[in-house]
């Protein structure tokens, strides 16, 4: 899946900041650690009478500021280094966004779509069974990710409430309206990025209504962030992809809700009416005012980095520049808004689900959408003061925000 290895790269990018911060090389020693992993396999009965063991982690970064929390992926190449990266990220976005969480990820190495809905079940089950001593609504709470739904959360709620002999829905966030999920949290991670985004247009002068979008994956984050952007801006998505390939139509734009009907009807967006085909690769070097990559990691490298003609890269993925590349769209003068700000919305809008959990008591989606927007709004523009202050870029910045708010709680536990 990946020619760099994340957990790598995301300690690179750590170094950077540290130095920046004049971090204690003892306080630098600890953050580049996970405080806690687990590796489980998991055994299924399969729907032929068969027993297969998959392989699944839950790996818990950093809790200095408050209980874990962070999606669980199910995907055929998932390996540990990569779900270390992504708990590392989940403790720098919760920070970021000053939501009081720290950071976990969890992933299975399977492939979902081989899988029939009664096996994904218990598969779902049988996943949060064997990590349920060191999850829980006060300890680490995961989420929904890539190939992972609501429906697989509401299953993982129902088996963790079985096991403590009480309801816990905090356990888990993401989960269906009738178990205690949260209005909004569909398009969360989506509306997020779109509420940075738009902080940055304005910033950059870029008018959104006036912008041309490419989207990169086309499943819960791309998708909806091109129906927000064409509904709230009316920018024009020009190109969609997703892992079988792209299209585009760059004079008169794509209707995102068709794409998404043509993509449940084919599997595919691939071949939508009115485009034309562009692979994953074109679609990157297209000439927009906004690039959205919103599927894999490491698809922008220093192969080509010099070839983006996008003034905003709004990362709603996990980890798709490379630090290589991330230098060279800095010195090209491309406006970066880094994946844990960007993507910050899902984490956020999870965290208003625990609170409306402990609460048992539900807003409604407009109350959930302005304080979306105010927090991600707070986090863009204190992500950007830093970036003046240290005369540094986007990522780095948001680092430093991050870092500089998990130390001092670290401190302030007495841990360093
Ligand atoms: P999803 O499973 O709903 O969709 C993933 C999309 O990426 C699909 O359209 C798939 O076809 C496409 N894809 C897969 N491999 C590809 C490839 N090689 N090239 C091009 N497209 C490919 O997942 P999602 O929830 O939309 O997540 C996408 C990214 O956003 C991931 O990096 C995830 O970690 C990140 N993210 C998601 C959330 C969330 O709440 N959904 C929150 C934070 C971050």
């Amino acid at each position: 899946m990946s020619v760099e290895n994340p957990f790598e790269n995301s300690r690179k990018q750590l170094a950077k900041c540290a130095a920046i911060l004049e971090l204690d090389d003892n306080v630098h020693e600890m953050l580049r650690h996970p405080m806690r992993e687990m590796r489980v396999s998991i055994p299924v009965r399969m729907d032929d009478g068969t027993t297969r063991v998959f392989e699944g982690f839950r790996i818990q970064y950093n809790d200095a500021r408050g209980p874990t929390k962070g999606g669980i992926r199910f995907h055929p190449e998932e390996d540990v280094d990569t779900v270390r990266a992504l708990a590392a990220w989940m403790t720098w976005k919760c920070a970021v966004v000053d939501i009081p969480l720290g950071g976990g990820k969890g992933g299975v190495v399977c492939n979902p779509k081989e899988l029939s809905e009664t096996e994904l079940e218990r598969l779902s089950r049988q996943y949060i069974a064997s990590i349920s001593h060191i999850v829980g609504p006060r300890m680490d709470i995961p989420a929904p990710d890539v190939y992972t739904n609501p429906k697989m959360m509401g299953w993982m709620m129902d088996e963790y409430s079985k096991i403590k002999g009480m309801n816990q829905p905090g356990v888990v966030t993401g989960k269906p309206l009738t178990v205690g999920g949260s209005l909004g949290r569909g398009d969360a991670t989506a509306r997020g990025g779109i509420y940075t985004i738009r902080e940055a247009a304005q910033k950059l002068g870029i008018d959104m209504g006036e912008a041309k979008i490419a989207i990169q994956g086309y499943g819960n984050a791309g998708y909806y962030a091109a129906s927000l952007a064409k509904e709230t801006f009316g920018s024009k998505i020009v190109a969609i992809s997703d892992s079988k390939g792209g299209v585009m139509n760059l004079e008169d734009g794509i209707d995102p809700d068709l794409a998404r009907q043509h993509k449940l009807e084919t599997g595919s967006v691939a071949n939508l009416p009115n485009t034309v085909p562009v692979s994953n690769e074109e679609l990157l070097e297209l000439d927009v005012e906004i690039l959205i990559p919103a599927a894999l990691e490491n698809v922008i490298t220093d192969k080509n980095a010099y070839n983006i003609k996008a003034n905003i890269v709004a990362e709603l993925a996990n980890g798709p520049t490379t630090p290589s590349a991330d230098d060279i769209l800095y010195e090209r003068g491309v406006h970066i808004i880094p994946d844990f700000l960007c993507n910050a919305g899902g984490v956020t809008v999870s965290y208003f689900e625990m609170v409306q959990n402990f609460y048992m008591y539900y807003w409604s989606e407009v109350r959930v959408h302005t304080r979306l927007d105010r927090k991600m709004t707070e986090a863009y523009n204190s992500v950007y003061e830093a970036a003046d202050k240290y005369n540094t870029d986007m990522r780095t910045a948001a680092y430093v925000v991050a870092i500089e708010r998990v130390v001092l709680a670290m401190k302030d536990r007495g841990w360093i």
